[in-house]
C-alpha cells in the first residue's frame, strides 16, 4: 500500500494561506479579548471575521464548492484545519467552527435539494449559524444516546416535538436547529430517533440560559432549548424517520476528527509559546530549556503532537475512502483529547507563574481543550466501543476456531 503524506499544491497553499491569516488577522483579536468571543462581540464579530476571511481567500474551506466552499476532504481538511485552530477565533473566522462545521457535512451528505436550498446554502454561506440538539438532562441521552426522551408525535400534517436538551452549542442567536427527537420505541432502547429541521423562530422552541461551561470561545454559548409543542411539517424530516441514530454516525465520526485539527491548532501553539520562553528564561547557571526534566517536557509535547497527527490521518484516510471509520475516529479521539490537554498542561508548566497568568495564552488554552474529553463520546465511553470489538473480535475467532 502506498503511503501519500504531501499535500496537493492548492491544499498546501491554502493551508499557508491560512497560516498568515490566523497569524496576521486573528491571534492579535483572540490576544486581545483573552479568548472569549461574547466579549469580542459575539455574532457581530463573527460576521466581521468571515468577511475578512473571505477576502483572504480562506473561508469555508469544508464546504462543497457549490455552496462556495473549497470542497476539501478530511485528509485535506486536516492541515488547513490544523492553522485555522492555531487561533481560538480562527475557526469561527473561516466558518469552520462547531456545531456549524459538522452540520455542513451532514446537511450535504443527507438533506435534500429543498432542505439544502433552505438550510445547507445560507449555513455554508455563513448567513446564519446552526446548532444540533442531542443531549439532555438525567435520565435522557448523554453518553448513552439511547436513553433518548425528546418526542416528537405524529400531528396534523407532520410532527409535534416535545422536550427538554441542554450543553446545545450556539443555540443563542442559531438560524436553525437540527433536532433528534424519539419517534419509536421508548428511553433505554436503541433505534427509533428522527432528526428534523427547524428555524430558530419557529413557535415552540425556546432558549434558556447558558450553561456556565469552562470555555469562552464558540459564538451562541452552551444553553438549555426547550421544545414545547413545537409544531414541523413533513417536510422538516431530515432523511428518513427512525434513522436518527444513523445519520448522527454520518455526522459524528468526522465531526471528532475536525475537533482534533482544530485543537491539535490550539495545543501547537501552547508548545510554540513555551518553548520560545523556555529558550530565553534563564535559570540555575543555564536556559531553562537547557534542563532535562523540561527537556522531558518538550519531548512528550513533540510525540503527544506527531502520535495525534498520526492517528488522524489514518482516521480521515479511513474516512476519506468511505468507511465508517469507527474504530480508528475511537482512537484517534479518545487519545487526542488527551494528549492535547497534556500538551497544554506541560506548556503551562514550563512557563512558570507566567503559564497560569493572563500574559501568556496557556490559561486560556487549558480551559478550552478540557471539554474535549467529555463532549463528542467521554474517553471512557470511546475506550468502552474500542475494548468490545476488540474483545467481540477474539470471541468470534474463538467460536471459528471450535
Ligand atoms: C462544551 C460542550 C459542548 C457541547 N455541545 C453539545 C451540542 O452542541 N449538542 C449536544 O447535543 N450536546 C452537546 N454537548 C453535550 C455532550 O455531548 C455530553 O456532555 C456528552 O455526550 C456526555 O453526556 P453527559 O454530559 O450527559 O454525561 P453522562 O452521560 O452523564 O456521563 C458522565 C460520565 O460518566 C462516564 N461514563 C459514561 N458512560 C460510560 C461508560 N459506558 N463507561 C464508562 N464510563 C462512562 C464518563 O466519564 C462520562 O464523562 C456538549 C457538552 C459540552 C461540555
Amino acid at each position: 500500500m502506498a503511503i501519500e503524506l504531501s499535500l496537493p499544491p492548492e491544499v498546501h497553499e491554502l493551508t499557508e494561506r491560512t497560516r498568515d491569516f490566523i497569524r496576521e488577522r486573528v491571534l492579535p483579536l483572540e490576544d486581545a479579548h483573552d479568548g472569549d468571543i461574547a466579549a469580542a462581540g459575539g455574532d457581530r464579530f463573527r460576521v466581521e471575521l468571515q468577511q475578512a476571511a473571505r477576502e483572504a481567500g480562506v473561508f469555508a474551506p469544508h464546504a462543497p464548492v457549490e455552496y462556495g466552499g473549497h470542497g476539501l476532504g478530511m485528509s485535506d481538511r486536516a492541515p488547513v484545519f490544523e492553522e485555522a485552530g492555531y487561533s481560538l477565533f480562527g475557526p469561527t473566522a473561516l466558518n469552520i467552527a462547531a456545531p456549524d462545521e459538522g452540520n455542513v457535512h451532514m446537511l450535504a451528505h443527507i438533506a435534500n435539494p429543498e432542505q439544502k436550498q433552505q438550510y445547507l446554502a445560507p449555513l455554508a454561506h455563513g448567513d446564519v449559524r446552526s446548532a444540533f440538539a442531542m443531549t439532555e438532562p438525567a435520565p435522557g441521552a448523554g453518553s448513552d444516546p439511547s436513553a433518548l426522551a425528546t418526542r416528537a408525535v405524529r400531528a396534523d400534517g407532520g410532527w409535534r416535538i416535545n422536550g427538554r436538551k441542554w450543553f446545545i452549542t450556539g443555540a443563542d442567536g442559531a438560524g436553525f436547529f437540527i433536532i433528534m427527537a424519539r419517534t419509536s420505541g421508548e428511553p433505554g432502547q436503541r433505534g427509533g430517533a428522527t432528526m428534523f429541521l427547524a428555524p430558530a423562530d419557529t413557535p415552540g422552541i425556546r432558549v434558556g440560559r447558558h450553561l456556565d461551561t469552562l470555555d469562552r470561545s464558540m459564538v451562541g454559548g452552551h444553553c438549555e432549548v426547550f421544545f414545547e409543542d413545537l409544531l414541523v411539517p413533513d417536510a422538516a424530516v431530515l432523511g428518513e424517520v427512525d434513522r436518527g441514530f444513523e445519520y448522527a454516525q454520518v455526522r459524528l465520526g468526522p465531526a471528532r476528527m475536525t475537533h482534533v485539527m482544530r485543537w491539535l491548532g490550539a495545543a501547537r501553539r501552547g508548545h510554540d509559546v513555551a518553548v520560545a520562553h523556555v529558550a530565553r528564561r534563564e535559570g540555575f547557571g543555564s536556559r531553562l530549556g537547557d534542563l532535562g526534566m523540561v527537556q522531558k517536557m518538550i519531548a512528550d509535547n513533540e510525540i503527544d503532537i506527531a502520535a495525534t497527527r498520526a492517528l488522524l490521518t489514518r482516521a480521515c484516510w479511513e474516512l476519506d475512502r468511505g468507511e465508517p471509520a469507527a474504530n480508528a475516529t475511537s482512537i484517534a479521539k479518545t487519545f487526542a483529547a488527551e494528549a492535547i490537554f497534556r500538551i497544554v498542561d506541560r506548556s503551562m508548566q514550563m512557563c512558570g507563574g507566567l503559564g497560569v497568568s493572563g500574559d501568556l495564552p496557556l490559561a486560556r488554552l487549558s480551559r478550552e481543550v478540557r471539554p474535549f474529553r467529555i463532549y463528542d463520546g467521554p474517553s471512557e465511553v470511546h475506550r468502552w466501543a474500542i475494548a468490545k470489538r476488540a474483545v467481540g473480535a477474539a470471541k468470534r475467532a474463538l467460536r471459528d476456531a471450535e
